[in-house]
């Protein structure tokens, strides 16, 4: 197996600023902003954001497991350690990757029950074409096409999570 770099660390860094810019100026209202970092794929991606982000925020963090390899499961483990008393708050779902959005929308049902002020998504990256499920992506990274991707916190078999850029995976 050989990987490919996609994304340059320069270029998610450049990514990640602009994003931060645009959510800053969305959430100028907001008291506090609650955002939920996915684990483990967007431990990352949240905290390059998170650092770049002019308004306060309070940090929460979740699991979330659907992938076995590069195969999506066919259910969502969720388990949650931190605060899920969401009522009245604008929350923000820091996702690394949105494939099938079968997770995402897991976790949009979860927290839509706690009533929020707000629910958004960000995610680094966005599949859009391969979704399944009926889940919208507010601030994406980037979009790519069909195919499996490492680094920047995302792993193949818990591997490859350290790189500092985002590679594919390919065969010769
Ligand atoms: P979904 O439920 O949208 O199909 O999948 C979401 C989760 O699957 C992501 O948070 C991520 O953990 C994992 N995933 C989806 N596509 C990829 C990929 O290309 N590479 C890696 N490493 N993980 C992926």
């Amino acid at each position: 197996m050989k990987l490919n770099c996609l994304f340059s660390k320069e270029q998610i860094s450049r990514r990640v600023k602009e994003l931060a810019r645009q959510i800053t100026r969305d959430y100028s209202n907001s008291n506090e902003l609650f955002i939920l970092c996915v684990l483990n794929g967007s431990i990352f991606f949240a905290a390059d954001l998170l650092r770049e982000l002019k308004i306060p925020c309070m940090l929460n963090c979740i699991k979330a497991k659907s992938y076995e390899g590069s195969d999506p499961a066919e259910s969502v483990n969720i388990s949650y350690g931190s605060d899920i008393n969401v009522e009245g708050k604008d929350v923000l779902i820091v996702e690394d990757i949105v494939d099938t959005g079968i997770t995402l929308k897991a976790l949009m049902d979860l927290y839509q029950t706690h009533n929020p002020r707000s629910v958004k998504v960000c995610a680094f990256l966005d599949k859009k074409s391969r979704r399944r499920s009926d889940v919208e992506v507010d601030y994406a990274g980037f979009e790519i096409g069909d195919q499996f991707v490492v680094g920047y916190g995302m792993d193949y078999n818990g591997k490859y999570r350290e790189l500092p850029y985002i590679g594919y995976i390919y065969s010769e």
